[in-house]
């Protein structure tokens, strides 16, 4: 989780990038005008700010020169249309990166990674799945219990990578093998539950949890209410 602050005067601009970014899992503060928006940036240690240009006040370079004064927090600028001045003086000021606006939030959350990334912050991933304590984070193919990393095999993974995206569904044989193996697949279809045993044995037996449910003479389902 990282957090973030927003320095934006347009509401509903600081208000849409907010909710992105809580559902990717951060936690965002935000200021309206530059001076407030300077003496949150001085007062807290953030992962990331992301800084408005035109902003009342006092204006987002004069903010960033005065950040840079005191700390190397990475600062993404959100620059008006065509300002090209802005982008340079942004970066000679210290910005890490700019974004025009309008600006596509896709485009936005995926230079907020690399910014992050580039300056080693705690995790930022757009592609996690959790059901009650269990996580899968399908960019760092990694599966954690709480905060116990679990070790598991491609297949393993991918076999809890389809369950986990399809929560809540029950999932028949069929669509397992085909989901992981591909169609190609010319083996027994008991593999699905060989591979559900070794998930079971390093999931559900070590944490003492019911994360795989067998749905009789379907197939198998996670489940967030049975958590
Ligand atoms: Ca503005």
């Amino acid at each position: 989780m990282s957090k973030i602050l927003i320095v934006e005067d347009e509401p509903q601009i600081a208000r849409f990038v907010e909710l992105e970014l809580i559902h990717e899992g951060n936690s965002v503060e935000k200021a309206e005008d530059g001076r407030t928006g300077l003496d949150m940036a001085l007062a807290t240690d953030y992962d990331l700010i992301l800084l408005d240009v035109m902003l009342p006040g006092l204006n987002g370079l004069e903010v960033l020169r005065r950040i840079r004064s005191h700390k190397e927090t990475p600062v993404i600028l959100l620059t008006a249309r065509d300002a090209v001045m802005d982008k340079v003086s942004g970066l000679d000021a210290g910005a890490d990166d700019y974004i025009t606006k309008p600006f596509a939030i896709e485009e936005l959350l995926a230079r907020i990674r690399v910014a992050l990334k580039r300056h080693g912050a705690a995790s930022f991933s757009t592609r996690q799945i959790t059901v009650g304590t269990v996580m899968i984070d399908l960019d760092r193919h990694e599966v954690q219990v709480g905060d116990q990393p679990v070790e598991l095999t491609n297949y393993e993974f991918e076999l809890l990578r389809i369950l986990m995206e399809n929560k809540n569904i029950v999932l028949d044989r069929d669509h397992l093998i085909n989901e992981v193996w591909g169609y190609d697949f010319d083996g027994e279809t008991n593999a699905v539950d060989v591979y559900i045993r070794h998930l079971r044995t390093k999931i559900d037996d070590r944490f003492g949890i019911k994360l795989i449910q067998t749905v009789r003479g379907v197939g198998y389902a996670i489940k967030e209410d049975c958590l």
